[in-house]
């Protein structure tokens, strides 16, 4: 009588499958609908709760630990560590050749895709011998509209 009780295993590992893809498709959808910022765990957490679907704090790690290996989520690792921010990459955007720049004030983040990104990624490599990484990097200004409040 072993193959019910394969069975029975396999139909809870579906379970389990389908109810962590939904999770990380919320994650994915609240880190889309912010694309325009970066958000922290306790915000996901927060929102996670809302729609009903509470989840504790490493469950949210996992998920964004492989929304990052698969190239959808942007991870950016705060001063001192312990408080990393993430965003949602478009598509549409080549977000791993450049930096961003964020205002911190409404926390607005800002592709800088311009030439001047090839001279930095240049001067930094020829005259301090570092190789930029983009990923994990993000610059910090005061945008234009919170500028003028
Ligand atoms: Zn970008
Ligand atoms: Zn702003």
């Amino acid at each position: 009588m072993e193959t019910p009780i394969k069975m029975e295993a396999a139909a809870i590992m579906a379970r389990s499958d389908g109810y962590r893809t939904k999770g990380r498709q919320l994650i994915l959808s609240y880190l889309e609908a912010t694309k325009e910022r970066t958000v922290s765990v306790s915000e996901i957490q927060e929102f996670m709760e809302q729609q009903g679907n509470p989840v504790n704090v490493s469950t949210i790690y996992r998920n964004l630990d492989a929304l990052v290996a698969q190239g959808k989520v942007m991870k950016f690792v705060a001063d001192k560590g312990d408080k990393s921010t993430y965003r949602y990459i478009e598509p549409e955007h080549d977000c791993h050749k450049h930096l961003h720049i964020q205002c911190v004030k409404c926390g607005k983040v800002i592709h800088l895709e311009c030439d001047f990104m090839r001279s930095i990624e240049k001067h930094v490599l020829e005259e301090h011998g570092i190789s930029l990484l983009c990923e994990n990097s993000i610059l910090y200004g005061v945008c234009q509209g919170c500028k003028s409040t």
